[in-house]
């Protein structure tokens, strides 16, 4: 079997909407290191999108999901309850950047921990609006695809979507949009669409990240938090993409120490590769749907869980948020270098190691696509694996391991180099 033939089994077996960036195929992982079934060897910056914070198979969440194994895989939660759920809710409580008491529920994926953020929201407040904004990702089911604030290709031949959602703008100063700016467009949407009475929430990402990694500058975060309080909105933050140690701390709503938002969701690197997702909250908050109004047939499955467990583990008792900085650091001095001999660098942005580096065509100054995809190409050609983001495609973002041998990492960072001087 080889990676052509398995593609010609793909195209015929499987739809054309699960979009497949590579043309290769998996045989197996380790920390930061990809082999295909041609043995070919990759160093993967892609990281399952953002899911391998703690690297692939490391030893201590092999170690935790194997122990889970022997004893059970499955009971259903909410049918015959375990401890490591209920710890694992008090961990996290106990760690989330939110005010007061707060509560944990567990679900399967990052857009299902969206959706009952949303439901929660109403059920609290008894509103029907929700607010979300340009630029954001939040899921592919109906709920999720209506709060995305990116057309193609997400919402492409699926609509009509849910009502009471809107979009305001998110602040991006590289295209003339200030927090200033950003706000106008939240009071004229209650002037031209709803009642800010009517709002359950306002939901965004810290950090958005298919958008292109674009971080919410600190004057904004502090404005939303009092807009919501003067109309009695609750704030959600949306950490599926950037949380667990992946901004250099452990929550990117630490970054904002004077706003805490009422709810937030998580999942991808919450479980190492385990599909486990989270909303968490203010208690009084999280109570207010009733029993058997929250929940699914898998949410909250144990050998995920004992996954989760020891992901927080291994983040606090490897530095992660330390690691997370120190590398981010190092990336982009060399992005910083790359820059001064490529025109087409338009902008290098990171908090921790949530880092982008934006491409423009030199000679229009508009946004290249096309650029951006070759970068991709020519690192894969040389063994490093990169995702695209950001409204155009013209952003390049890093999401490797945080656990990724300082070794390695420079060879990557080398690559790099060389694409971005060779282009
Ligand atoms: N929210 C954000 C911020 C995300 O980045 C993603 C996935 N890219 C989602 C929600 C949806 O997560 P999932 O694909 O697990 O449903």
């Amino acid at each position: 079997m080889n990676n052509s033939e398995l593609n010609s089994r793909r195209v015929s077996a499987t739809p054309r909407g699960v979009g497949v960036m590579c043309d290769f195929y998996a045989e197996r992982a380790e920390n930061a290191t990809l082999w295909d079934i041609e043995g070919r060897e990759f160093i993967d910056f892609a990281a399952g999108i953002a899911v391998l914070n703690t690297g692939h198979r490391h030893p201590r969440l092999v170690d935790a999901i194997e122990r889970q194994l022997k004893s059970f895989t499955h009971t259903a939660y909410q049918i015959v309850p375990y401890e490591s759920y209920v710890s694992l809710a008090e961990k996290i409580n106990q760690r989330v950047p939110i005010n007061g008491p707060c509560k944990t529920a567990f679900f399967t994926t990052g857009a299902e921990a969206v959706e009952n953020a949303i439901k929660i929201a109403r059920s609290y407040t008894g509103r029907p609006g929700v607010i979300a904004f340009g630029g954001g990702f939040h899921g592919r089911t109906y709920m999720t695809m209506a709060l995305t604030g990116k057309v193609a290709p997400y919402k492409h031949g699926f609509g009509p979507f849910p009502g009471s959602i809107f979009h305001a703008r998110f602040p991006d100063e590289l295209n003339g949009v200030s927090t200033q700016d950003a706000m106008k467009s939240l009071e004229y949407l209650f002037k031209a669409d709803i009642d800010p009475k009517q709002v359950a929430a306002i939901i965004l990402e810290p950090v958005q990240g298919e958008g292109g990694f674009n971080i919410a500058p600190d004057d904004f975060m502090t404005a939303l938090r009092a807009l919501c309080d003067q109309h009695g909105i609750l704030l959600i933050a949306d950490e599926v993409q950037a949380g667990f140690a992946r901004t250099g701390k452990m929550f990117a709503m630490e970054h904002y120490p004077d706003v805490r938002v009422d709810l937030m969701t998580m999942a991808k690197s919450l479980a190492g590769g385990m599909p486990l997702s989270a909303v968490s909250g203010r208690a009084e908050v999280m109570d207010a749907p009733g029993a058997g109004g929250l929940g699914g047939t898998y949410a909250g499955n144990p050998l995920a869980v004992a996954a989760a467990h020891a992901v927080i583990d291994v983040i606090e008792e490897e530095k992660l948020c330390e690691r997370a900085q120190r590398l981010g650091h190092e990336l982009t001095d060399v992005l910083a270098l790359a820059k001064r001999d490529n025109a087409a660098i338009t902008d290098i942005r990171s908090r921790g190691s949530m880092v982008a580096v934006e491409f423009i065509d030199p000679l229009t100054g508009n946004p290249s696509a096309e650029i951006t995809r070759l970068i991709q190409k020519k690192a894969l050609e040389a063994g490093l694996l990169l995702l695209i983001c950001g409204t155009y495609g013209n952003v390049i973002r890093f999401l490797y391991p945080l656990t990724i041998p300082d070794e390695q990492f420079r060879k990557a960072l080398q690559i790099l180099t060389c694409v971005l001087t060779n282009i």
